[in-house]
């Protein structure tokens, strides 16, 4: 189960549509299950949305119809089971002020005590999002000012999110008081935009402007971009994890290139844990950074051991466990020339289950090579996350409660090391303070209500973050 999301925005732009599923494209990969997007057209909002691929949900005739001024767009990301059409993104919803959309990344931990709330009061709820209970608070506040009754909103819910909100009036875009989720603004035409990752700035030739900051909310209305607090800044938390594996190598996040400290951490880890070998690959398209990072550090060479096939849609991703093992050999397949009778050292950015892992030394193995050294350029995934990244039940991570040797043994490698926490302070060139390591410490930066922790513990599930 393993959820993110990706959320862009522009207003006050005449080609505001078009650019914004160009955007989305940019940000596939922070979510492949579902796209959507919502205009302002005609002082009306227009939705559209559906599972698959951003090139699979849009044609060029839904764009036409929606075309206007102003847009959001969201990706997301579950491969999990039950992925329902119900949950794709944007929200649009009619109430009192009228028409309003929300696209949201992120997860909010006490969404499951507001719904019981709201649920207990007379509320119904259509998806199983933790955004619809944003949706109701917004709708109960009395405020004719939406502006008001998002920021008041925003006050009463806790975790980490990247929101974004469109009405035929005004775009607003806000980050939890953590920063737990990146959001960026810039700036194209003179039309303001707003995006999960820089990378779909990149994409649609608008410059970057800055980070929005953690507990701020920008409001943008044909008057112009208002800046306002929705929360006293809390502790810098921004999730560590988006540099380590889910923003795309181009984009900046808080002023640091993700391909930068990926190569970084692939340094770190080459001085930490270095191993005689013949050669160094990394797992693509995520770990090559790193691996690149590791091999010029260790004065190994770099070598493609491994091709990915990026072809492979949705479509293909089977939920059975005999498709799926089909699906993961073509999508991934060993270079016997390059690999055969070689020490190979493979770097992967992290482990989860273990499945992928203990997969690919296999594949290693069966194409020739002599040894494979596994290395992690991220310390033990041992912890769930409740901020957004819903990766597994606590159970389901492989170093929940197992120590380097046993995974080692588990997937399958001649030796295995990871990163130490210490090491993303080196290569991240900052103090630690400053970001969310929860998954690989326990710490929490936004406390974790305990009977989130318990439903998670008890009965495996917790609320399904986006
Ligand atoms: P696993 O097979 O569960 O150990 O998955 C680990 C692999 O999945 C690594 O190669 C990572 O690059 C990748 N990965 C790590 N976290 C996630 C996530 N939240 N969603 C999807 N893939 C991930
Ligand atoms: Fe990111 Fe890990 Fe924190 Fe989740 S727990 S927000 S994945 S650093």
């Amino acid at each position: 189960m393993r959820e993110e999301c990706g959320v862009f925005g522009i207003w006050g732009h005449p080609q505001a549509v078009h650019l914004t599923h160009v955007a989305l494209f940019a940000l596939q990969h922070r979510g492949q299950e579902s796209a959507g997007l919502a205009s302002v057209r005609d002082g009306q909002l227009r939705l559209h949305k559906g599972m698959g691929l951003v090139s699979e949900v849009f044609t060029e005739g839904v764009l036409r119809d929606m075309a206007g001024q102003a847009a959001i767009g969201h990706v997301r990301y579950s491969t999990f089971g039950s992925s329902d059409p119900v949950n794709a993104q944007p929200l649009v919803i009619r109430y009192h002020r009228g028409m309003l959309a929300l696209a949201h990344n992120g997860n909010l931990v006490n969404a499951p005590q507001l719904r019981d709330e709201l649920e207990a009061q007379g509320s119904i709820f259509q998806t199983t999002l933790d955004t619809e209970v944003i949706a109701h608070l917004i709708a109960r506040r009395p405020s004719r000012e939406l502006t008001e009754a998002v920021a008041g909103s925003l006050a009463e819910v806790k975790g980490g999110y990247a929101l974004l909100f469109l009405s035929p009036g005004a775009m607003i875009g806000a980050r939890d008081p953590n920063g737990i989720r990146p959001l960026s603004l810039g700036k194209l035409d003179g039309a303001w935009c707003l995006a999960s990752e820089s990378c779909a700035f990149d994409a649609v030739g608008a410059e970057f402007v800055r980070d929005v900051e953690p507990g701020e909310m920008v409001v943008i209305t044909p008057g112009g971009m208002v800046s306002q607090r929705i929360a006293p800044p809390g502790r810098p938390a921004l999730c560590v994890f988006e540099y380590i594996y889910f923003a795309r190598p181009d984009s900046d996040l808080e002023g640091l290139n993700v391909h930068s400290v990926r190569k970084q951490l692939g340094r770190v880890l080459a001085r930490v844990a270095p191993v005689p070998a013949d050669l160094v690959t990394g797992v693509p398209d995520s770990s090559v950074s790193a691996a690149t990072g590791y091999a010029e550090e260790a004065g190994i060479p770099y070598e493609m051991g491994l091709v990915k096939n990026r072809y492979i849609g949705r479509t293909f991703i089977e939920p059975r466990q005999e498709g799926r093992a089909l699906a993961v050999r073509l999508k991934l397949n060993p270079l016997r020339r390059v690999v055969e009778g070689k020490r190979v050292i493979l770097v992967d950015d992290s482990i989860v289950r273990g499945t992928t892992s203990r997969y690919i030394v296999g594949l290693l193995r069966e194409a020739g090579a002599r040894e494979v050294h596994l290395r992690i350029s991220s310390p033990p995934y041992r912890f769930p996350c409740y901020y957004g990244i819903d990766t597994s039940a606590h159970g389901e991570l492989v170093a929940a409660d197992r120590d380097v040797e046993e995974i080692r043994s588990l997937v399958g490698a001649d030796s295995l090391a990871y990163l130490p926490v210490e090491g993303l302070a080196e290569a991240l060139g900052r103090p630690l303070d400053r970001y969310c390591l929860a998954c690989f410490t326990g710490e929490y930066v936004v406390p974790v209500p305990v009977a989130l922790d318990k439903l998670l513990f008890e009965r495996g599930r917790f609320p399904r973050g986006v």
